[in-house]
């Protein structure tokens, strides 16, 4: 007999107890209910493939067309601290701009004794 879906555990339970994150209330249930348990070892069964997967690196030239990408994509305000293009002039007038701020709290500080 199957149990009405309410009283399953959630998906995100469920994962978590495939992966041993968080088994609370969860290992009675999956041993009693066999569509929940299949859930869990589908979800092991994913975990155990991708383990097995080796590492590798991607081609150079994928790691390339990324950087490229993202370089691209990012806002210019965002490339606040590169050196190459107008970049080191942004930095060079914030930092400029930082130090008069500092400066001027401090003489304000120093000239009215707050
Ligand atoms: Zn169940």
């Amino acid at each position: 007999m199957t149990e009405p879906l309410s009283n399953h555990p959630s998906q995100e339970q469920l994962t978590d107890f495939a992966l041993g994150l968080n088994g609370a209330g969860i290992a009675e249930h999956v041993a009693a209910c066999e569509a929940c348990a299949r859930i869990v070892r589908d979800i092991r069964g994913v975990k155990q493939t991708l383990g097995a997967l080796p590492d590798e690196d991607p081609p150079d030239s994928l790691r390339r067309k990324i950087l490229e990408r993202h370089r691209t994509a990012m806002p210019a305000g965002l490339n606040l601290f590169s050196f190459s293009g107008k970049g080191w002039l942004r930095t060079v007038i914030l930092v400029i701009a930082g130090f008069l701020v500092i400066a001027f709290c401090l003489y304000y500080l120093i000239a009215f004794k707050l």
